[in-house]
């Protein structure tokens, strides 16, 4: 496969002016393997709505579904490509309890202890709709229990992913510690040294999660239309929301943006500098065979993520393939040259130098996505500005937060009180000099590579 070739230039939030209409899907497994039945609406943009939600992945979905089962309102859901073309087709399916890149006993040490309880009552929340879109979804996901490991790559991160573990016992007791015999049961790796098993978490394909949401949002009254990009936003002085799309004009009373890492530099004021936006890649393999499966000794469902501060994750699919993800390139037109994908095969070869054979071929599959990161590394649900509501912020880690995070940002905007958590009571902050974020994250990019090997 000739990667450079294969898929035009990729889009980029802080260069282009608009992700859409009618951009390719990426070229992912999930895309090639997944039969999917969107709900199709042929219906013309109307000229007003009571509220229109910017986006289509799975924030924007969960917000059109709440709005329309529980409030019966008016939800419009404008989308620049396919529903679901952004993160909520293109990621890796990790669900598990957790956003952003705080865990509890971080949580803790900043806001006290009531408050990393109340962090994980809504991790509970959002594993319940998680299930409850399982349910709706006749494959069921795909879904691959087996739980995460989460494995110390090296033998300097095993004392540090212990001290977690000690501070786990308080939040998530079902968590057990592997020590380097136990771990040799479930993977040889050189660069497995210790692991936390989580046992809740499971894989799933988050294109057959996306669908399921926007077929649920549809059945329940929202119109979701495709390849509508927002062009042009004007907040009027009456408090409307003037929004200018290749389709036409729509005025709304309230607005969502649910468009996360792909939402345009200058899109709103509001909202402008408070996010970077990070491109995240994953490849995946031809399937395994038997001898191979057998030297790795990874044959399980388990999702796989290592200490790294630049983390590797990786889980063999149902057909046997292995998907390996970690970090992209820093610019969208760089996303697609191929020494993104030799970078991620040599950092697969160094897990499993028994796969040499295998990666010195190309990977079957190699795509990206933005993911929206937080200057202060969690996501925000608020009122950037009035009659304007959104989610962002997840920092890749939004498959399960998601599915409450957009019935939250619902919820906000018909006037209910959120709980009293650092999600829900201040903006996002604001990067200082944000013409300057791609050079901050370069610089991060080298410290985090000289610091974790
Ligand atoms: C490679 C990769 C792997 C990942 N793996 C995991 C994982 O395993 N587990 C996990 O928890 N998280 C993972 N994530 C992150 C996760 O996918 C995201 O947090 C989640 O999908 C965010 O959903 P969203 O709806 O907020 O945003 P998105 O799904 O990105 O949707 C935003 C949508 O807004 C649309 N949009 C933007 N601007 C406009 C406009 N002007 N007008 C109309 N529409 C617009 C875009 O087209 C896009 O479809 C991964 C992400 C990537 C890229």
């Amino acid at each position: 496969m000739n990667l450079s070739t294969a898929t035009p230039a990729m889009y980029d939030p802080l260069h282009d002016a608009c992700p859409g209409p009618h951009r390719p899907a990426a070229h992912s497994y999930w895309q090639q393997h997944t039969v999917s039945n969107w709900p199709t609406s042929n219906a013309a943009l109307p000229a007003q709505a009571e509220i229109v939600v910017i986006g289509a992945g799975y924030t924007g979905l969960n917000a059109a579904l709440e709005l329309a089962e529980r409030y019966q309102q008016q939800v419009v859901v404008l989308e620049a490509n396919d529903i679901g073309w952004g993160c909520s087709s293109r990621n890796a399916g990790f669900a598990m309890p957790s956003t952003g890149r705080l865990g509890y006993a971080a949580w803790a040490k900043r806001c006290g202890e009531k408050v990393a309880r109340g962090i994980q009552h809504e991790y509970a929340l959002a594993f319940e709709r998680l299930e409850r879109h399982l349910q709706a979804c006749p494959q069921r996901l795909q879904q691959q229990p087996g739980g995460y490991l989460k494995i110390a790559h090296s033998a300097a991160a095993v004392s540090l992913l212990r001290s977690q573990f000690a501070a786990l016992a308080h939040y998530e007791p079902h968590t057990r510690w592997l020590d380097t015999d136990a771990l040799s049961a479930y993977i040889t790796s050189p660069q497995a040294h210790a692991a936390l098993h989580f046992p809740h978490s499971y894989g799933l394909n988050p294109v057959l999660l996306a669908r399921s949401v926007a077929n649920q949002a549809a059945a329940a009254g929202a119109q979701l239309i495709s390849h509508c990009p927002v062009q042009q936003w004007h907040s009027r002085a009456d408090g409307r929301q003037q929004l200018d799309t290749p389709q036409g004009r729509i005025i709304a009373n309230k607005v969502i943006l649910a468009s996360n890492g792909y939402t345009p530099n200058h899109l709103h004021p509001s909202v402008h500098g408070r996010s970077l936006p990070v491109l995240s890649s994953v490849l995946v393999t031809r399937p395994l065979s038997t001898a191979e499966r057998t030297a790795i000794g990874f044959s399980g469902e388990h999702l796989v993520m290592d200490t790294r501060a630049l983390k590797y994750y990786f889980r063999l699919l149902p057909d046997g393939r292995l998907l390996f993800g970690g970090r992209g390139a820093i610019r969208g037109k760089d996303a697609n040259k191929p020494h993104y994908a030799e970078h991620l095969l040599a950092a697969l070869a160094r897990t499993f130098p028994q796969l040499q054979a295998l990666c010195s071929e190309s990977p079957a599959y190699f795509w990206s996505g933005w993911v929206s990161v937080a200057l202060d590394d969690y996501p925000r649900i608020y009122s950037p500005a009035p009659n304007i509501f959104t989610s962002m912020g997840y920092c890749g880690a939004g498959v399960t937060f998601t599915q409450l995070a957009g019935a939250r940002v619902a919820q906000l905007a018909m006037g209910e009180q959120l709980p009293e958590l650092p999600f829900y009571q201040s903006p996002l902050p604001r990067f200082p000099l944000p013409q300057l974020r791609r050079v901050g994250q370069w610089a991060y990019y080298q410290w985090a590579r000289w610091q974790h090997q």
